[in-house]
């Protein structure tokens, strides 16, 4: 893919980088963010006044809609330096793809594409010094889009901002991740906003998660709503099971949001020679695959973390652990991805993106 930036494109470079101040050893997931950020307004019927700026607060009235009704999506993704100081994305048109997909379900004007990679590629030419070298670091890249009209009536608005911000991360060790099988609350519904990364699904996330904690546990492997019998995926990954050597994986579905790691591990298995199944999956079979032996891993699958191992599972009273093996899946599908995202291997399906 060959970009050109776009004209329209108008940059203010930071007049002092912050950059010095930023101990890169010890970076919390998601709280450091670069020296620039994109903007762009919807106003008139159309995208306008596209910028990058110093990164810093933006006035918002309190009589936005975004505060009221919602109406805001996002998108993560993440770019990674190689040994040479090249800069690649991954697979970075899905995320172009899904934003615009979430935004035509939240009645949000779909954002053009040329300024989306122009913005993405000038911000990260200007900030590639907050790329570390080395597997595990990379830049954490938040595009979203919110409604900015004024007013508290409850319509779609007629003004939006899109903003690009960015954030170096380090390799994201979960630890142990303990999960409990939902049984009352869900995630997403048919006809719902399952599939979008619409920020009401994480909001609606919270109160729920925070009752599996106060149990001992990480987080929620959600169920359909209609029975709680099928499992469908976490709350910002897809989930694989493995069942003697075979992986299973749900079905996407207006509930349940199209992954690009998960779309990338099917291939990739596909490519191995591993056995993967795409097929809905019931809680009653991994428990029984359990008692059996014969439930080897279950993993979640997401751009933050890559692969997250789970190490146990609760559903009703009962816990079921897994055991850790020495040569899963998991670790072994995290080091093909990354060998391809940081560009120390063959790049088969043409996945990596160089930006620069
Ligand atoms: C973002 C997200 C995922 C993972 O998607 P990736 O494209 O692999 O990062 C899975 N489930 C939900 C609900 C998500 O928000």
């Amino acid at each position: 893919m060959s970009i050109t930036i776009p004209a329209n494109i108008s940059v203010e470079q930071t007049s002092k980088s912050r950059i010095q101040d930023v101990n890169f050893n010890s970076l919390q997931f998601g709280t450091v963010f670069t020296d620039h950020m994109f903007c762009c307004d919807f106003k008139d019927g159309k995208w306008q006044d596209a910028r990058i700026v110093p990164f810093g607060p933006m006035t918002i009235s309190p009589a936005a809609k975004v505060f009221h009704y919602g109406q805001a999506v996002f998108e993560g993704m993440k770019a990674y330096k190689d040994e040479n100081g090249g800069v690649f994305m991954f697979r970075p048109d899905e995320n172009f793809r899904r934003i615009n997909k979430s935004s035509k379900r939240l009645a949000i004007p779909e954002f053009p594409e040329d300024l989306f990679f122009g913005a993405l590629h000038r911000m990260l030419e200007m900030d590639k010094d907050w790329i570390k070298p080395g597997l595990g670091n990379s830049l954490y890249i938040r595009p979203f889009a919110i409604a900015t009209q004024v007013g508290v009536s409850a319509s779609a608005a007629n003004e939006y901002r899109f903003y690009i911000i960015l954030s170096p991360a380090q390799a994201y060790y979960t630890g142990e991740v303990k999960v409990v099988f939902s049984e009352h609350y869900s995630r997403a519904a048919d006809g719902g906003v399952g599939f979008a990364k619409a920020a009401g699904n994480y909001g609606a996330q919270f109160y729920p998660t925070n009752l599996a904690k106060e149990k001992g546990f990480n987080q929620v492997i959600w169920t359909d709503s209609h029975t709680h019998e099928y499992l469908e995926e976490a709350g910002t990954m897809n989930i694989f099971f493995r069942i003697d050597d075979t992986l299973l994986t749900a079905p996407t579905s207006d509930r349940i949001l199209d992954g690009v790691t998960r779309k990338s591990l099917l291939k990739l298995a596909d490519y191995l020679g591993i056995n993967a199944e795409v097929k809905r999956v019931r809680v009653d079979e991994i428990k029984q695959a359990h008692r059996e032996g014969r439930l080897m891993e279950i993993f979640g699958a997401g751009t933050a973390a890559v692969i997250s191992p789970i190490s146990a599972f609760s559903h009703g009273d009962e816990t079921f652990d897994l055991p850790v093996l020495e040569d899963s899946y998991a670790s072994m599908f995290k080091q093909k991805l990354m060998d391809i995202q940081y560009n120390r291997s063959e790049d088969p399906f043409n996945w990596r993106h160089q930006v620069c």
